[in-house]
């Protein structure tokens, strides 16, 4: 169901707990744990949610208390991009992979890193936030506090910010447009290569995992597309950590993360 985020968060929060407990009447199933997955930042052991940019009024939600209050088993409340990982190492198309990486190419960069099926969060949860690492020290400002940072080359938003006078394309329109051959759109989606290809480099040099799993809409821009980022990784990485690793598009979809944020409450 869409999240309507304009109507504030209490009427939110009270959809999503009526779907939950809808589905739960209808499987009959007795629940044991409910997962939820969220935007981060977040306190992932309290359960509280920080500060998402894109749900400003979340800032402090006791989400994982106000699960439990209602369904009274225990909750967990991750990231929602971890979700996406653990759901696409458990199920999807890193599968059977003892380590694997998810780049999630959306509006922004999400990633997760999961480790023998557990994700790897960091001393306070804050790990893999690939979006963040900086491609450019001398690059403009990232909402971060970085400069520079990937996402400000490499989403799906800064590829239409970057095609000036874009009017309305999307980023789907501008990958389509380069497929047909026009200069400026190639050009783009070219150089969007080289930067999504070199922020794998990094992760494969930092973490030399099994699998990498590209997801989200730019991971459907096409197979040249997919060719020259996996060109321009193999061209920066270190030739051993290259050799063997398997980069992936991902398989469930917008599942993914609710499969993800299943696994992470039974793991509770
Ligand atoms: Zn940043």
């Amino acid at each position: 169901m869409p999240t309507l985020k304009e109507q504030g968060k209490d009427k939110v929060i009270r959809r999503l707990l009526d779907a939950a407990a809808q589905i739960i009447k209808k499987s009959g199933a007795k629940v044991k744990a409910i997962g939820a997955g969220c935007p981060g930042p977040l306190d992932s052991k309290k359960g509280i949610v920080l500060s998402p940019p894109n749900l400003p009024d979340w800032r402090g939600v006791r989400l994982k208390k106000i699960i439990e209050r209602r369904f009274r088993v225990p909750a967990v409340v991750e990231n929602d991009a971890n979700c996406a990982g653990l759901g696409e190492a458990m199920n999807g198309a890193g599968r059977g992979s003892s380590s694997m990486v998810l780049l999630t190419l959306g509006t922004g960069i999400g990633s997760a890193i999961v480790l023998d099926g557990k994700l790897w969060t960091g001393k306070g949860g804050f790990a893999s936030e690939f979006g963040h690492t900086s491609i450019d020290i001398n690059g403009p400002k990232c909402r971060c506090g970085n400069r520079g940072c990937l996402e400000m080359y490499a989403s799906a938003t800064a590829v239409v910010r970057r095609r000036k006078a874009a009017g309305k394309m999307t980023a789907e329109d501008i990958y389509k447009a380069a497929e047909k051959g026009d200069r400026i759109s190639r050009r783009i989606v070219d150089e969007t290569a080289v930067y999504i290809g070199a922020a794998i480099a990094n992760i494969i040099n930092a973490l030399d995992p099994e699998t990498i799993v590209l997801a989200g809409g730019m991971a459907k821009a096409g197979k040249v597309f997919f060719g020259k980022v996996k060109k321009a990784a193999k061209e920066r990485a270190l030739r051993e950590a290259y050799k063997g690793v398997r980069i992936v598009t991902a398989e469930l979809g917008e599942d993914a993360g609710i499969i993800g944020a299943a696994w992470r409450a039974k793991k509770l």
